[in-house]
């Protein structure tokens, strides 16, 4: 059903209120790509999926699921077709921005121990300063063993944050522009102010270094080899008097990263091999070895084509990633009121109208985007019709204010059909983004109807 509020549909909201439960209860725990990994894993073996290196063989039905490096997760249900007939997959990134610790990142002001970020993808500085921040990720050690640090979430830890100007003081600092009002290198946690002792020479570093030490057993040069992700603290909330809505960190993308894993595990007979894959790196250009540009899924599926037995799963591989259909499960912008004028009312999407489809993203000329083919866009509204699904269309903002991308291009080097299929979010990219309850579900059972479609 194309543009219809999608709440009108259903009689008592139940079934979506539930569903959003667990979406909420997924992205209150899912703060970085380790953690929803790891969460994703929980429930694909919950769910029948088995890990691809305790199998021998697969056939028709089995369910397995593959991890590359803690941070990218594969999973697939084998179909009743042969391999190279094409899969349908849905893939979502698992990254969002954030500020990341530096190597080198403690050091001491004036009484106060503070850590040095740097921020990973694309941020509005002034939005991180004076909100209740949590640490979470990994220390490595030289010894081999990793030290998991999660600060912040438990009601019961402190917050970290970041302070700003107060405004009596802030007659220069309000004649900047809004990108420069906070700049990069002034995002700075606060860790403490409580000295340690008399002699040492910056008492409160050494007074923080000398808790996480006791805590996490962990030096400062540990520091050097760590993974420590500075997140808003706390879970996602319901938001508005109709609790219609979900405000929380991370909506994109793992909004529609949870979705397409849902309606992966929710899917029992397919024809195409049915995948999920949740990829890392999106928010800085799906780089390296987890993100969409590893050679990662192709190997994981000439994998698949030699646990099924085929003699040639290289050139297998090739031909399934050539006849499979995919949809890019990303993020739309939704349409605000507040900001109107860089929306085409007639090309954007809006929240409760269910499942966005982006023909294309990009930026000015369309530079940057996958554009979808119309034929393939057509089985997709067809397949979104069939299940009475609430689906709408729309372009990211007017043309020339601005774009962005999603993993679909990379996918679609592989000669697959992609189209961007995701959720609309208002104050994207921003410590506290909002999702409405009905485009999950929706999202969710459009995803489901896909991988049978
Ligand atoms: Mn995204
Ligand atoms: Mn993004």
């Amino acid at each position: 059903m194309y543009r219809k509020n999608a709440w009108l549909k259903y009689k008592d909201q139940k079934e979506v209120m539930n569903f959003a439960e667990g979406y909420k209860n997924f992205i209150s725990v899912a703060k970085s790509e380790r953690i929803a990994v790891k969460e994703a894993e929980k429930l694909l073996k919950a769910n029948g999926f088995k890990n691809v290196d305790d199998l021998k063989s697969l056939k028709e039905g089995d369910r397995v699921y593959f991890i590359n490096k803690k941070k990218n997760v594969a999973a697939f249900i084998i179909g009743s077709e042969p391999l190279e007939k094409g899969l349908r997959i849905l893939g979502a990134h698992i990254d969002s921005p954030r500020l990341d610790l530096k190597e080198h990142p403690i050091y001491e002001a004036k009484g106060f121990a503070l850590g040095d970020t740097h921020y990973y993808g694309g941020v509005k500085k002034y939005q991180w300063v004076t909100i209740p921040l949590a640490l979470v990720g990994v220390v490595c050690k030289k010894d081999g063993s990793t030290v998991e640090v999660n600060i912040g979430d438990d009601p019961k830890d402190p917050v970290v944050g970041i302070s700003d100007l107060l405004i009596h003081l802030a007659a220069d600092q309000l004649q900047k522009s809004g990108a420069k009002v906070i700049e990069g290198e002034n995002l700075d946690i606060t860790l403490g102010s409580m000295p340690l002792n008399e002699e040492d020479k910056e008492p409160v570093k050494a007074n923080v270094l000398k808790l996480l030490k006791d805590k996490y057993g962990f030096e400062e040069e540990d520091l050097v080899s760590a993974e420590i992700e500075v997140v808003p603290a706390g879970p996602a909330r319901d938001y508005g008097l109709d609790r219609s809505m979900i405000a929380g960190y991370g909506h994109d993308d793992r909004s529609c990263a949870y979705t397409s894993l849902m309606a992966l595990l929710d899917t029992k007979k397919v024809k195409n091999t049915a995948c999920c894959i949740l990829v890392d790196k999106e928010e800085i250009g799906s780089v390296g070895a987890t993100g969409a540009q590893s050679l990662f899924f192709e190997n994981a599926i000439a994998k698949l084509a030699a646990l099924v037995g085929d003699n040639h799963p290289l050139w297998t591989a090739r031909l399934a990633m050539e006849n499979s259909k995919m949809l890019s499960s990303d993020v739309s912008a939704g349409y605000d009121p507040l900001y109107a004028s860089v929306s085409d009312t007639k090309n954007v999407a809006y929240l409760g109208e269910g499942l966005v489809f982006n023909k294309y993203t990009g930026a000015r000329g369309k530079s940057g985007c996958n554009d979808s083919m119309p034929e393939y866009y057509a089985f997709i509204r067809k397949a979104m019709d069939d299940a009475k699904v609430n689906w709408q269309s729309a372009e990211l903002g007017k043309v020339d204010q601005g774009g962005g991308g999603t993993i679909a291009y990379i996918l679609g080097n592989y000669n697959m059909l992609v189209i961007d299929a995701g959720i609309p979010v208002l104050n994207m990219h921003a410590p506290m983004e909002i999702v409405s309850k009905v485009d999950v579900y929706e999202a969710y059972l459009g995803y489901k109807a896909f991988l049978v479609a």
